[in-house]
């Protein structure tokens, strides 16, 4: 049984940044991910390989050295005012240190100097989403691009694979404890590593597995909100003004009917929507998007979220994200596309209907359909 002084389980830039604070620290330090490297991994779909996600366990668009976000947009959001609760856990000052220290490394490693979302014009589009009902929160944003994101990650692996260990293909299947300390995990390759420290940042596609753990080892979780939505796609000169000056323009809106907060999330200018299978051997597709940094699509697009927070007796947000994408998938067989005018009107998009519209989708493999009569799951 090797001995650690620290464990990283999940190898995305949550237990990469974990690893990068271990480097040269002088412990020693093992970090697991149960994907690939990131030359290996690869999406048949996006290489045109199959037509129909097979799907491969891990998905290798959200598994793997580089984590979820290897596949990236690489849009780094710098500001507190969105995207996560960082600020309550560590208060506002250190979490604006943190989000500049964070930058810095991603400088270093050879992301753009470029900020979008700082220049004189971001005032002039605040009052005119304002004028429509829209709360539009300027954040400065740099945008590393899908294929950069790769060549930044694999500098922070080529660093730190030189100062510490790191198993690939290897999952952590139970944390083990000895009277109320953690004191290593054991792995799907029937082996058990010792630790005195074990940092755990499995990321979505762990989150049941951490959840299993959280409970079988009696610790107190907090729910986050449930997201549902949907990914909207449209021609780039829609949006060219706002994607122009602040990459991804950040909004909201209060429903009139229920009041819930609806939010555009993950604007991809140019960029393609993806697919992606979360949850194992009981995977379900749901759909992301990215843009590159030299290669254009005519399409931008977004996630539109509404996010709900769940009181008692609700303690399973993950679970019932995945059982709505189910029944899209269910009906689909995949992921469906839906086009506005269809929506409104009732009634089915067919592939005819969908071709005589003025955007053509960049997921090819979405089934045309109705999404009238479920809630649309397309992300979560
Ligand atoms: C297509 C796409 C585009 C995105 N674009 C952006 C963007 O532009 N900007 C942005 O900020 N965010 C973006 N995101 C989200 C971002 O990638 C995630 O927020 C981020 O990756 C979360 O980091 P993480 O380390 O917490 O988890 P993850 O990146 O999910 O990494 C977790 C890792 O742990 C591994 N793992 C899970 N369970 C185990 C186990 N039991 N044992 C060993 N390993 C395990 C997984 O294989 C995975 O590699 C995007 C995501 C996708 C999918």
């Amino acid at each position: 049984m090797a001995q650690y002084d620290v464990i990283i389980v999940g190898g995305g830039p949550g237990g990469l940044f974990a690893a990068l604070e271990m480097a040269g620290s002088g412990l020693s330090t093992l970090l697991l991910e149960r994907g690939r490297d990131i030359e290996k991994r690869g999406c048949l779909i996006q290489e045109g390989k199959v037509e129909v996600c097979p799907p491969c366990v891990p998905c290798h668009v959200v598994s793997g050295l580089g984590g979820a976000g290897a596949f990236s947009d690489g849009k780094l959001t710098l500001s507190t005012s969105v995207g996560g609760r960082l600020a309550d856990y560590t208060g506002l000052k250190a979490a604006k240190s943190l989000i500049s220290y964070v930058d810095d490394v991603y400088l270093r490693l050879g992301a753009s100097y470029q900020l979008y979302g700082v220049g004189p014009e971001v005032e002039g589009l605040r009052r005119r989403a304002a004028m429509v009902d829209l709360r539009l929160i300027p954040t400065p944003v740099r945008h590393v691009g899908t294929e950069r994101c790769r060549s930044v990650l694999q500098g922070l692996r080529n660093h730190l694979s030189s100062q510490l260990d790191i198993r690939l293909g290897v999952a952590a299947t139970s944390i083990v404890t000895s009277n109320g300390r953690v004191v290593g995990v054991d792995t799907d390759r029937g082996e058990r590593h010792a630790c005195d420290y074990l940092v755990v940042g499995p990321g979505q596609e762990g989150a049941e597995w951490l959840m299993k753990e959280a409970s079988r080892l009696g610790l107190k979780r907090y729910d986050n909100p449930v997201d549902l939505g949907v990914r909207v796609e449209l021609q780039a000169a829609v949006l060219e003004e706002f994607t122009r000056a602040l990459y991804e323009a950040k909004m909201e809106y209060f429903s009139r009917s229920f009041d819930d907060r609806i939010r555009t999330f993950c604007m991809c200018p140019y960029g393609e929507v993806t697919l992606e299978a979360t949850g194992g051997t009981d995977p379900v597709s749901t759909v992301n998007g990215h843009s590159y940094a030299d290669r254009h699509t005519p399409n931008t697009n977004f996630a539109l979220l509404v996010s709900t927070t769940f009181t008692q007796p609700f303690r399973d947000p993950i679970a019932y994200g995945r059982s709505v994408a189910h029944l899209a998938n269910l009906l689909s067989g995949g992921v469906l596309v839906q086009r506005l005018g269809d929506l409104q009107e009732g009634r089915r998009t067919t592939p005819e209907r969908l071709g005589r519209g003025i955007v053509e989708p960049t997921l090819a493999s979405a089934t045309p359909g109705d999404l009238s009569c479920v809630p649309c799951p397309t992300a979560f």
